[in-house]
């Protein structure tokens, strides 16, 4: 349950859009979503104390149930890799929240130079372990390494629904990537056919883990204001994911 009792004020201006008109869009055990009609962007307000969001990911610090499923992880990053690196100006490769590494070990087996970071220290640690060959940092993004230098490659799959601060995060991020480099990003889509109508409802949607949801034109937004062009969005008919390719201008 949110810390406060009181009734927040409505939000001013959507994160992704910078547009002002909003709609309740449900509630979530306590947490308020609304709903941006100009992008469709949905988020979690207000945003949750930082405490608050970390005592939930304590959980997350026993890493292990990821370390079965890792290797066929491998594989099918590495196909999706395989699939993108020709279109990068380089082979620096970052992956930004790498859990315990297999898209990092993906890259490397592609043969990129391969980086990883997480905020989690028990996951890294879980990296250097089965994945020894790439480079790892535990601590968030502000905290990436200055000595690893800029990339032409980003990966970023399922973090930026957790974050409480987007801008903050791409704000630290992009100054690393060169020009034409590449961003792959995936989130929920909440603007995919399969979410319901009653929004509150979506499984993708759990405050206070899950705060931002972003739709297509919400990321075209939110992108572009961070120097990212979206070159484009891969569609999963089946499957609730936004996910897409976006190059820095
Ligand atoms: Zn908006």
């Amino acid at each position: 349950m949110p810390d406060s009792l009181e009734k927040p004020a409505a939000p001013q201006i959507c994160i992704a859009c910078e547009g002002t008109v909003f709609e309740p869009a449900g509630n979530y055990r306590g947490y308020d979503i609304y709903h941006c009609l100009r992008c469709g962007f949905r988020f979690t307000h207000p945003i949750p104390g930082a405490a608050e969001i970390a005592a939930v990911y304590e959980k997350y610090n026993k890493a292990g149930k990821y370390t079965a499923k890792a290797e066929r992880k491998v594989v099918r990053a590495q196909k999706r890799i395989r699939r993108y690196m020709r279109h990068a100006p380089g082979k620096r490769f970052l992956d930004v929240g790498c859990s315990v590494g297999t898209a990092v070990e993906a890259a490397r087996r592609c043969g990129l130079e391969a980086y990883g970071i997480d905020i989690g220290d028990q996951s890294i640690a879980i990296a250097r372990e089965i994945f020894p060959g790439g480079h790892y940092h535990a601590g968030a993004i502000e905290s990436l390494p200055p000595e690893w230098g800029n990339f032409d490659f980003i990966y970023s799959a399922e973090v930026i629904e957790h974050l409480p601060d987007p801008h903050a995060y791409f704000s630290a991020l992009s100054p690393r990537i060169n020009a034409g480099g590449l961003l792959y990003l995936t989130t929920p889509d909440a603007g995919h056919w399969l979410v319901p109508k009653d929004f509150a409802k979506w499984s993708a949607v759990y405050p206070p883990e899950h705060l931002l949801f972003f739709t297509r034109d919400a990321m075209r937004h939110f992108l572009g204001r961070h120097g990212f062009d979206v070159i484009k969005f891969v569609w999963s008919p089946f499957k609730h994911h936004l996910k897409l390719l976006a190059r820095k201008r």
